[in-house]
């Protein structure tokens, strides 16, 4: 049999057939008109394609294919191209260019195989290169990106941090994939490890397939040649989703009922908004992104203030539709932020590149943190004693994780350093005292001694029981964000 002939009989599409013929040629992919599609296929017609002519024209009217299942007939790239370009206008991304990506049925690869494990039997010497074939995910490309970035005023760019992907859905798919599966029951090797049932992602699948080399075997799982399916993939969805963006800067805390995070027990509220609410609400209907996460160089208790020059926080935006912003937008946004609460404040405030978020993460062991607490001494305590604390330098005390949080951290003995404390008195009962600790430190069991869970404490080095009543952070020392290029520069 010729394979002109062969292809004629297996009622392939038309860029199926270019597809199998290995070129990478755009220009057969593309969605036409349907006036120059006669031209087009002439002109762009590959060698092993030459003696399809004829029954190209009328393959390429029909949207039925047993190798791409129609998601290269015309009917599918249209009804991408246009969902595509309406969603992408929709939602508003500002993004100037976009990937295309596209899942489909893992039964195609099972197609393709079966197509070619027969012709090579019928045709021996004169069968395609089943290496070389185009892929349907690279022919979908070819079809529709010139098209959509027509539409859409965007660049198609492997590399865009804006992914589109089409999601193509065949009702046969799970059949004709479990009945090529069954060929693996019994065997052990290709089961999953917990379950039970042979895997079926698309690796496990060509592995099968690798296996069966001749129409026969073939032929016991899946049509060998593949039929023309009784429908044609349909298309499920269009999704769109933008790589995330990193917004930082650093906040204070002015009140004592406010979580860092929205505190919730059992489904109720315990403070009426958080840090994290109160900086991010804006920030995420500004950029229009769907969810949020805040990342913060540790956090303060509730009745914690936060002074000095702020705690460092970054907020990683997810799926954002605005990406594009200039430093006097997000001023206006810090602006707008301060101004709609007292509780807390930002500053700062600046977008940052990802990789800039491990200094963060870094600094959270090493950054060295200023307190300011009030105490109180029940007995009383003497000038020489608060003196004395001026003597301590890197002390290394030793903390169990503290009784009031033992619910949610698990137990660990940790070494922390407390380099610095000075106290200034109040009155009888009363002193402030400022420290300055390794990041980490609890700094209420410091003082009261948790139960001798913290040694030594403050009320161990003053010899008496002393316990806090108000602590504010005065400085978290961590230069965040990071420093500009053209900053350093300056310096
Ligand atoms: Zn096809």
């Amino acid at each position: 049999m010729h394979i002109g002939e062969f292809l004629r009989e297996a009622k392939c599409c038309i860029r199926c057939l270019h597809r199998l013929s290995g070129k990478h040629n755009r220009a057969n992919f593309v969605l036409r008109r349907a006036d120059d599609a006669e031209h087009a296929n002439v002109k762009h017609g590959a060698e092993l394609l030459q003696n399809c002519q004829p029954v190209l024209q009328e393959e390429h009217k029909s949207e039925s294919c047993p190798l791409c299942l129609g998601i290269l007939g015309d009917n599918f790239l249209s009804s991408c191209l246009n969902k595509i370009a309406k969603k992408m206008l929709e939602d508003g991304y500002d993004s100037d260019t976009f990937s295309l990506n596209a899942m489909i049925p893992n039964s195609i690869a099972i197609r393709q195989h079966s197509l070619y494990t027969y012709a090579k039997e019928k045709l021996r010497d004169e069968v395609w290169k089943q290496e070389d074939v185009v892929s349907v995910k690279d022919a979908l490309k070819y079809g529709l990106t010139e098209k959509l970035e027509e539409k859409t005023r965007k660049k198609c760019d492997v590399k865009s941090d804006l992914r589109v992907t089409v999601v193509a859905d065949y009702i046969n798919d799970r059949k004709e994939v479990s009945a090529l599966m069954q060929c693996s029951k019994g065997s052990n090797s290709r089961k999953r490890k917990y379950g039970g049932k042979p895997s079926q992602s698309i690796s496990s699948i060509q592995t099968t397939l690798d296996e069966m080399k001749s129409v026969e075997t073939l032929s016991k799982y899946a049509d060998c040649p593949p039929q023309l399916p009784t429908e044609s993939c349909s298309l499920k969805d269009i999704l769109c989703f933008q790589e995330a963006i990193y917004v930082a800067g650093r906040y204070n805390k002015y009140s004592r009922e406010l979580s860092q995070t929205p505190w919730i027990i059992d489904g109720t509220r315990k403070t009426e908004s958080s840090v994290q609410e109160l900086i991010c609400d804006k920030i995420l209907q500004y950029f229009r992104a769907t969810d949020l996460k805040f990342i913060s160089a540790g956090r303060e208790d509730v009745d914690v203030k936060m002074l000095g020059s702020g705690r460092p926080f970054a907020i990683e935006l997810i799926n954002s539709r605005r990406t594009k912003t200039s430093e006097e937008d997000v001023k206006e946004l810090q602006i707008s932020i301060n101004s709609s609460t007292d509780m807390i404040a930002v500053n700062r405030l600046q977008m940052i590149p990802k990789k800039d978020l491990t200094l963060l993460k870094e600094g959270e062991e090493h950054k060295i943190k200023l307190y300011r607490a009030t105490v109180y001494a029940k007995n009383g305590v003497s000038d020489e004693k608060l003196e004395s604390l001026q003597n301590v330098k890197d002390l290394v005390i030793s903390q169990k994780t503290p009784v009031r949080v033992l619910h949610r951290r698990p137990f660990a003995a940790r070494s922390k350093t407390i380099h610095s404390i000075s106290a200034e008195r109040i009155d009888q009962n009363h002193f402030a005292l400022n420290l300055s600790t390794q990041a980490g430190t609890y700094i209420k069991e410091f003082v009261h001694g948790d139960f001798r869970r913290t040694c030594p404490s403050l009320g161990s080095l003053l010899e008496t029981e002393v316990d806090i009543l108000e602590l504010d952070v005065q400085e978290v020392e961590l230069v965040w964000p990071p420093a500009k290029e053209e900053e350093e520069r300056i310096f």
